[in-house]
């Protein structure tokens, strides 16, 4: 929305419009910085529709808040993944990224033409790539910059950079141009983070998404006149050339990237919730289904807000990607993502909210927190994974919140479920971007299973009190980098309970979790023979575990009615080691619930009791998704039929089903890979 309109957030920060002198002559929006503002850009960019080319030049402010004295810079160049197959983005990726190939007239890249320093000191000759990952001399994706003089700590430096781009076609990998549209991301030459001592600048790979410092961005896009732009913070002024151009000029604060979009066929809507502006920009082929997407923001706007914590920003802007564009979908940047949709999406397969809770949700954890996703993806991805199955369950479930149509019903937690169970063992969760055994390993373990490890930890503590971890890991962390252990340790904290065992297993090794029920039995005492034969009898209410009477009756087995000794057996059949419950039903409908701590290879249970054992199963609320296999999860004594879970059965039977089905494995597939 135009800067002036965007009051609902602004007023909360007594904001007074101002623009002040000097060579960083800006609006404002927040009263104070939120963030340490390190790398700060003001772009002049102008698009060339017909050849898809980016002509630039942007001036960077950057300070050492490093504590130490630093004798070069390091930048990405992002769009050089795109420049020929030797990249080592199109060596890792084979030229197919998110389900999307590139076209073979269709690369992309970028030159720094030339790099100055305020004081007009040429460096462009001193640039130099640099491969600080794999030393493939064919990726310039990063370079290095000495600087003729060292930057002291607390001291800051201006860098000039004309550059110029092109982008690929049709969007790959986030970026490009399809016809008319664009949607322009990792576009500018741009500053990595000095860290722990050293520049922390990956280069650009197939599996890894980015990391960067926090800044005010001041950025004009020139356009053809008649395009409609969204872009990441605020619209101050739009400016006609006269010369079939226009200048649009947009500003942000405390946001760690900038991205934008263009295209003269967007259908705009807007509408406003809680203290947020909502801009939703339609392809004109989609634009009936604008509505649908102005309320799944809003509903992500809410959830987050109400569950997780302040979006301290004044607006979102979500971008429908045009037809042929799907690479550009399903992103995130700071205040503006895309989406993506189809033609007659019934509305009962929830695509669209997904991916709108999901993009939005970035919004907190790759935006508000900003963790290093080239090296702990999962700290995005993955509790992102989480909060998104969260919400779109309360919103829409507790049954079919993915999909509620023609009678399949399908959570997302259970899809998400069916990606991790069938590759769960091939890697941790931590590990860096593009070390893991494959995109697919890298994909589960930065989405599926951090998202189901994190549900199951959920089930452990308590929504409520896992609430609690999410809004005080919000707080404390955000604008400040967050590493996997700082959530650790707030996970900790809130819950008062040292969770390294959890955390050991789950993050930092493949093991799997599997409990089972391995044997039941249940046989009639018969009478008893021999001398003085007397047993201890359970009470029918309170039973016995651990193969010890917790009763103190006495019986003798020739009674009057007759008894049953029966037996069940759970055994651990990962190196995950858990609390489970296991529940024992008899043929009085009685049920007995029993915990086990989970460590040893397996427990016995056995019971005295008049009523037969008709089936035992572990895990009986599924507080558990991280449990490999559901099928062994519940046995029935021979001749009973497993009448206790229902659900699972219903669950399996629609599982199996849709695997089973081409176009679901493929949706499975597009679904993992758009995000
Ligand atoms: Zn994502």
């Amino acid at each position: 929305m135009p800067y002036d309109h965007a009051i609902g957030k602004l007023r909360r920060f007594g904001l007074v419009a101002c623009f002040c002198a000097g060579a960083f002559a800006q609006p404002v929006i927040f009263q104070q910085p939120l963030s340490p503002r390190i790398a700060n850009y003001d772009i002049d960019v102008k698009l060339d529709a017909e050849k898809k080319m980016l002509h630039g030049n942007e001036t960077l402010k950057w300070f050492n808040k490093s504590g130490g004295t630093i004798t070069e810079l390091q930048f990405h160049l992002y769009l050089n993944a795109f420049r020929n197959h030797k990249s080592t983005f199109m060596k890792e990726s084979g030229g197919v990224s998110r389900g999307n190939k590139i076209d073979k007239d269709g690369w992309g890249f970028i030159e720094a033409n030339k790099i100055a320093l305020a004081s007009g000191e040429d460096l462009t000759g001193s640039m130099e790539f640099i491969q600080p990952d794999d030393g493939n001399p064919d990726d310039k994706t990063v370079f290095r910059l000495p600087l003729p003089q060292p930057l002291k700590p607390n001291d800051s430096i201006i860098v000039h950079i004309d550059f110029t781009g092109k982008l690929p076609q049709p969007p790959f990998a986030r970026t490009g141009a399809k016809k008319e549209y664009f949607f322009v991301g990792q576009w500018f030459p741009k500053i990595g983070v000095y860290i722990d001592g050293k520049w922390n600048c990956h280069q650009f790979h197939a599996n890894s998404e980015f990391f960067a410092d926090y800044g005010v961005y001041n950025v004009r896009m020139t356009v053809p006149e008649k395009n409609i732009l969204g872009a990441t913070g605020l619209q101050v002024e739009v400016k006609n050339n006269g010369d079939g151009t226009a200048t649009h000029f947009y500003h942000a604060e405390d946001v760690h990237d900038f991205a934008w979009t263009t295209s003269p066929e967007f259908v705009e809507f807007k509408d406003k919730t809680q203290d947020v502006d909502i801009r939703v920009l339609m392809q004109p082929d989609h634009a009936y289904q604008g509505p649908r997407h102005v309320e799944a923001a809003k509903a992500a706007v809410e959830y987050f807000q109400n569950w997780y914590g302040d979006y301290p920003f004044p607006n979102l802007t979500v971008v429908d990607p045009r037809r042929g564009a799907g690479g550009s979908g399903g992103m995130e940047y700071p205040t503006l993502i895309t989406a993506g949709t189809a033609y007659g999406l019934p509305e009962g397969i929830r695509g669209v909210e997904l991916v709108i809770i999901h993009e939005f949700g970035h919004n907190f954890w790759y935006h508000l927190l900003a963790s290093n996703e080239f090296e702990e993806s999962w700290m995005d991805e993955g509790i992102n994974t989480y909060t998104e199955i969260q919400i779109v369950n309360d919103k829409y479930g507790p049954v079919g919140d993915m999909i509620n149509w023609l009678g399949i019903k399908i959570n997302g937690l259970q899809l998400h479920r069916g990606q991790y169970i069938f590759y769960s063992d091939l890697d941790p969760i931590l590990r860096n971007a593009w070390g893991f055994y494959s995109g697919t390993s890298y994909g589960v373990n930065s989405y599926a299973k951090p998202g189901v490890v994190l549900t199951t930890l959920q089930n452990y503590l308590g929504k409520e009190k896992v609430q609690q971890v999410m809004r005080t890991y919000v707080e404390r962390w955000r604008f400040k980098h967050p590493k996997s252990r700082d959530f650790f340790n707030v996970v900790d904290e809130v819950a008062g309970e040292d969770l390294a065992w959890f955390f050991d297993q789950a993050f930092f090794s493949n093991a799997v979790l599997d409990y089972s029920v391995d044997r039941v039995f249940t046989r009639e005492i018969k009478k008893a023979e021999g001398y003085d034969f007397t047993l201890s009898v359970a009470k029918p209410d309170s039973g016995m575990t651990n193969g010890k009477s917790q009763s103190n009756d006495s019986v003798d087995a020739n009674a009057k009615s007759k008894m049953y000794e029966s037996g069940v057996n759970v055994r651990r059949l990962g190196t995950f080691k858990f609390p489970v419950e296991m529940v024992a039903t008899f043929d009085n409908g009685e049920k007995v619930r029993e915990k086990w701590d989970g460590q040893e290879l397996w427990k016995k249970f056995t019971y005295l009791k008049p009523s037969k054992l008709v089936s035992a199963t572990v895990d009986p609320d599924f507080k558990i998704p991280l449990d490999l296999n559901y099928t062994n999860n519940s046995k029935a004594v021979k001749g009973s039929s497993l009448g206790v879970n229902k659900l699972s059965v219903r669950w399996l039977f629609w599982l199996q089903f849709l695997l089973d089905q081409p176009e679901f494995m493929n949706l499975l597939s597009a679904v993992n890979s758009i995000f």
